[in-house]
């Protein structure tokens, strides 16, 4: 029977989930599987973006493990396509390759005075508060009142995480310089910018809900943000998603408030137009212009210009893909240009043997299961392509762990990740918190190829 040799690059949920539906897949040929992933550590955003307070989504990890562990899938980590192994290399050793490389960075936003110290993006911090092992271990808090653009869950993320108290924290398996950085912060304010109503966020019910159970802070939002008009109205009664959003937000509206020390404030129909800087070029307030609906579901600038003192600002505007060493990239969109997964050249014809999968597939929107038919639809292809796969020169298995050595690279291996994967469970278990998480990639990569003791 033939035999696909696949290497997948990018070992967040796309790609496992390519790994698996193929193994799992009716098809004609049998298949090798070797997933490569620039961490020490697998799992992508499912360890470095999902908050740190929502064990129920991180705890996909545990479906994505049991993938690993199956045993058909080799896992080679701290390898990054580009540097470690080449377009080249896969060509000489596998039949096909999928790219799975997601989305770390900030999509820009054109707001004058965005550059100035004290404004961040939210997916630096994402990355610093998740313990991601390439940024820095301090996060400069230094704020009082903090401005927060964008309707997104990611700007939930990064508001409820600066609000929240650090000792709320503390379940949680955020590392210790985390908790320390937190724990220092003199927030009191933090303030929610929305170019929107509240009938057109892009929040879910449930990660909403959730900023009005957090300790000691109040929520506040503002009357004048609910003169709905017909399309708000509509847009109520015919989704379930806004009804019970815009139900929430009604009862903050009743709630008492002026107890807690700390607040988080909304403020929709709010679009902004500069962050204001001092003379030592940092960050000391936004200035927005108060918007209305426009009739149709969008909004339309009043004229009205409004300033508020913040000392720090995060967008929260969404991600960005990052292009891929020998692929084209589509850099208006951020992705790798693609039919249903297939990687088009310049002149949009299909490049055999190239796939996409995920984040860098269809750009950074979604949940984690829609990476699930994301890889279904590029496997499609995949699976009927086998006339146009690479004859690749030197299939052996054995030569990629050969050829990385050859190289110097450390990489770490399914049985390197368990075993940091259980000294992060046993730093937890001894303060008494389910895992704290390992953040120098030195250290993970230590860990994991320690030997056992003779
Ligand atoms: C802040 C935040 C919170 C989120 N919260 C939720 C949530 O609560 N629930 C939910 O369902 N979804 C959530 N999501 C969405 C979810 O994380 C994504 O849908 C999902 O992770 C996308 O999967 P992916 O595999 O395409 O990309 P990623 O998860 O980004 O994985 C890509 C992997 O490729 C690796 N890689 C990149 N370049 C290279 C290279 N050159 N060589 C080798 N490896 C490489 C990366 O290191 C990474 O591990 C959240 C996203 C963010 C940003």
């Amino acid at each position: 029977m033939t035999k696909l040799r696949l290497a997948i690059v990018g070992a967040g949920p796309a790609g496992i989930y390519a790994a698996d539906l193929l193994v799992k897949a009716e098809r004609h040929f049998d298949v090798s599987i070797d997933l490569f992933e620039q961490l020490p550590a697998p799992y992508g955003l499912v360890r470095y973006g999902v908050a740190p307070d929502h064990p129920r989504i991180k705890g996909i990890i545990t479906a994505l493990r049991e993938v690993l562990d199956s045993g058909v899938i080799r896992f080679f980590g701290n390898v990054r396509y580009g540097v470690d192994i080449t377009l080249d290399d896969l060509k000489k050793h596998y039949n096909a390759v999928i790219f799975s490389t997601g989305a770390i960075h900030d999509a820009a936003l054109k707001v004058p005075g965005i550059e100035l110290e004290g404004s961040y993006g939210a997916a630096d911090f994402v990355s610093w508060f998740d313990g991601h092992p390439d940024v820095p271990r301090t996060w400069p808090l230094d704020a009082q009142s903090v401005a927060v653009i964008g309707n997104g869950n990611v700007a939930l993320d990064v508001s409820r995480i600066l609000a929240k108290h650090a000792d709320d924290l503390l379940v949680t398996e955020i590392p210790a310089n985390v908790y320390e950085g937190l724990k220092a912060s003199p927030v009191t304010d933090v303030h929610v910018f929305g170019r929107r109503g509240p009938a057109q966020v892009k929040f879910t019910p449930l990660e909403l809900r959730e900023l009005g159970e957090m300790n000691d802070v109040d929520m506040i939002v503002h009357d004048e943000d609910f003169e709905l008009d017909e399309a708000s109205k509509a847009a109520i009664e015919s989704n379930k998603q806004v009804f019970v959003i815009n139900k929430v937000l009604n009862q903050w509206r009743e709630r008492p408030v002026g107890q807690a020390s700390r607040r988080l404030h909304l403020h929709f129909y709010a679009k902004p137009l500069e962050i204001v800087g001092d003379e030592a070029g940092h960050v000391s307030a936004i200035r927005w212009e108060r918007t209305k609906p426009d009739a149709a579901g969008g909004v339309v600038g009043t004229g009205e210009i409004r300033e508020l003192p913040i000392q720090a600002v995060y967008r929260a505007v969404g991600y960005f893909g990052s292009p891929v060493d020998g692929i084209p990239f589509d850099e208006h969109h951020g992705v790798i240009p693609n039919h249903e997964g297939q990687v088009l050249d310049d002149s949009n014809s299909v490049i055999p043997g190239v796939y996409a999968t995920g984040w860098i597939k269809r750009g950074p929107v979604g949940l984690i299961g829609h990476t699930k038919s994301d890889a279904m639809e590029t496997l499609e292809h995949l699976k009927r392509d086998q006339a146009n796969w690479w004859s690749p020169e030197d299939p052996a298995e054995e030569s990629i762990p050969a050829l990385l050595e050859e190289r110097g690279v450390l990489y770490t291996d399914l049985d390197g990740w368990h075993k940091l994967d259980e000294h992060e469970l046993a730093l937890g278990a001894a303060e008494g918190r389910l895992r704290v998480k390992v953040v120098p990639r030195d250290e993970m990569i230590e860990i994991s190829r320690a030997q056992p003791e003779a």
